[in-house]
């Protein structure tokens, strides 16, 4: 059985590596989307997978760093692409939560990158 939950980002970034003029380069915001995927058996007396409180609970220190900053301040986010911030995001949340098996980062409504671990 498999629970999703979206949290949502307000952050600036830009992208370092772009070649001059692309528009990414540029300082820029985005309301990321970020869902998460945990999968795992259901509980027979509980009758869920896992509270989703603490999914909630674990994703909170990572909502602290990353929301309303400027992300390529953030210590291992120096070229905050989505594929690098969902890397990151798994790599703080898997100790917490072991039946994590997806971040999906969407940086707008069209564009979205999934990571599943290495
Ligand atoms: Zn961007």
């Amino acid at each position: 059985m498999q629970l999703r939950k979206t949290f949502q980002l307000e952050s600036a970034h830009r992208l370092p590596m772009v070649p001059p003029g692309h528009k990414c380069g540029r300082i820029h915001g985005h309301s990321f989307a970020i869902e998460l995927a945990v999968e795992g058996p259901v509980d027979p007396v509980m009758g869920w997978v896992m509270d989703y409180a603490e999914i909630k609970a674990a994703f909170r220190p990572v909502h602290e760093l990353l929301d309303h900053n400027f992300l390529n301040e953030v210590p291992g986010l120096e070229n905050p692409t989505s594929e690098n911030l969902a890397r990151w995001i798994w790599d703080r949340l898997k100790p917490a939560i072991p039946g994590l098996c997806e971040v999906v980062i969407a940086e707008t409504c069209m564009s979205r990158c999934v990571y599943r671990g290495d």
